[in-house]
């Protein structure tokens, strides 16, 4: 049910503050009297009051006065005016000063009522606006946090930056009640890895770094779904693992799932005893679904880079996808007797060549290296992004000979095609080779050889 509007009764008769009071209880309202200024405002400060019934012709301070301290204490409190004739001219000036309005002793009771209705009507919408303004600055503030930790997440793909950067942000916004402290866990075989944290020791986490499903506070968080509370882990049991020697805090666990599984789990901590309220709990897990989703995201790039074959630079094929190739080249070359060459070339001076063109203009030497390198090669062979500045030529069906004549050509078009030189090592396979990690051994070898001989040279 809705409370009884409080009117104050400020008057120095004693009959009339008794007569008013009585009639105003019994149409409704809660009333309080006081029998001068003084006295009203001493009530104003401990009560709140929705309506003020203010005689003018008070003893002490006067009338006016005690009118603007009201406006200037409680700026939404309404203020109706009695006045005999005398004073009349102070009531219009009242309501200049903020009064809602006043009334002329001796007024009808209907007449009073009637004012003071429409004074705590006005009353009470302005304190619902101001209680929506109030609402609406919040509501502001946390979309603007639940913006930039969007943001964040939409701009990094790659979790190790993706981690500390979401605890940056959550840390930064400010409207949330915890200390700018807090981890997050990753879902990794079955249980909870320790995968980043802010402004925390590795010592004070070491008990946490790996936890189980259904353990401790966090892992009984993540079997469950469910963000959890600890206004103080001292009186909470359910923080087994924690170090007691710790000073006391809060702490709040919050799972991130994407979908309907838990892919880590967001620990924050929280001033001892403070209070969480129920909105900012939701905030927190409605931002904890995007973190889950970016999480799930990031793992899934990662994922997809470890199984990827190509070099995304160049486009090259990559190392991995060398070892299938020289696997697959070798076992034919040692089945059939047959022919198989690799060159292994690499940019003379490539150090001082980022040096004086940037890593960027470096970068794009590679890319046009690896153009040069495509074009001069066979269809039939290969070439692959070895290391850095290094690239590997697989030559099926070819012997040392051409080869080296392959290579040579290789090193003639990028002297002539790009701002570089190269050097290159040959080797051939021999039936006498066990493995296909020899045949590259043998060609970084010569390699090395090209390097010492001066390079922007072919050696086998
Ligand atoms: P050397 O003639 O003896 O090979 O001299 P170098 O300067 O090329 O020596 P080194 O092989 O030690 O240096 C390789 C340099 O290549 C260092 C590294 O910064 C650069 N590098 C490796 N990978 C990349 C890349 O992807 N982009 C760019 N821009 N530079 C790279
Ligand atoms: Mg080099
Ligand atoms: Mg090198």
């Amino acid at each position: 049910m809705m409370e009884r509007p409080r009117i104050l009764i400020i008057d120095d008769d004693p009959n009339l503050r008794k007569t008013l009071a009585d009639i105003i209880r019994i149409k409704g309202y809660e009333t309080l009297t006081a029998e001068d200024g003084e006295k009203g405002l001493a009530v104003l400060l401990e009560n709140s009051v929705n309506l003020i019934l203010l005689d003018l012709g008070l003893p002490g301070i006067p009338g006016l006065e005690v009118l603007d301290r009201i406006k200037a204490d409680s700026p939404l409190t309404g203020v109706i005016v009695l006045t005999g004739q005398a004073t009349i001219d102070s009531a219009v000036e009242a309501t200049n000063r903020g009064a809602f309005s006043y009334l002329v002793k001796p007024y009808e009771i209907d007449q009073l009522i009637n004012h003071i209705r429409r004074a705590i009507e006005k009353q009470l919408a302005e304190e619902e606006i101001i209680r929506h303004h109030i609402e609406l600055k919040r509501m502001n503030v946390e979309l603007k946090a639940l913006n930039e930790v969007s943001l964040v997440i939409s701009r990094t793909i790659d979790l190790e930056k993706l981690l500390p950067q979401i605890l940056q942000t959550l840390a930064g916004t400010g409207i949330f009640p915890f200390e700018i402290k807090g981890a997050i866990f990753l879902a990794e075989g079955g249980g909870f890895r320790l995968a980043s944290f802010l402004s925390l020791s590795e010592t004070m986490l070491k008990p946490c770094s790996d936890i189980s499903m259904g353990e401790c506070i966090c892992g009984s968080c993540a079997s469950t779904g469910e963000v959890a509370f600890l206004r103080n882990f001292i009186e909470d049991g359910r923080h087994p693992r924690c170090d007691p020697e710790m000073a006391p805090y809060g702490r709040l666990i919050i799972p991130l799932k994407a979908i309907d599984k838990v892919v880590g789990i967001l620990s924050l901590y929280v001033q001892p005893d403070v209070e969480v309220s129920d909105q900012v709990l939701r905030l927190l897990s409605s931002l904890a679904n995007q973190i889950g989703i970016a999480i799930s995201n990031a793992r899934l790039y990662e994922e997809t880079k470890t199984f990827s074959l190509h070099d995304p630079l160049t486009g090259l094929a990559n190392r991995r996808f060398l070892q299938i190739q020289m696997e697959k080249n070798f076992e034919a070359a040692k089945r059939y007797q047959g022919k198989l060459s690799v060159i292994m070339l690499d940019i003379d001076h490539f150090k001082r060549y980022n040096d004086t063109q940037g890593h960027l203009g470096g970068d794009r030497l590679l890319v046009s290296l690896a153009k040069v390198l495509e074009r001069e090669l066979r269809t039939a062979d290969s070439v692959f992004r070895y290391g850095g500045e290094e690239f590997l030529c697989l030559l099926p069906e070819t012997d040392l000979i051409m080869a080296c004549e392959v290579a040579e050509r290789l090193r003639m078009a990028v002297q002539a095609e790009t701002d570089v030189t190269i050097s290159l090592g040959v080797a051939s396979y021999t039936d006498d080779m066990p493995d296909k990690e020899t045949l590259i051994k043998k060609a970084d070898e010569a390699l090395y050889r090209a390097k010492e001989n001066g390079r922007n040279r072919v050696e086998q």
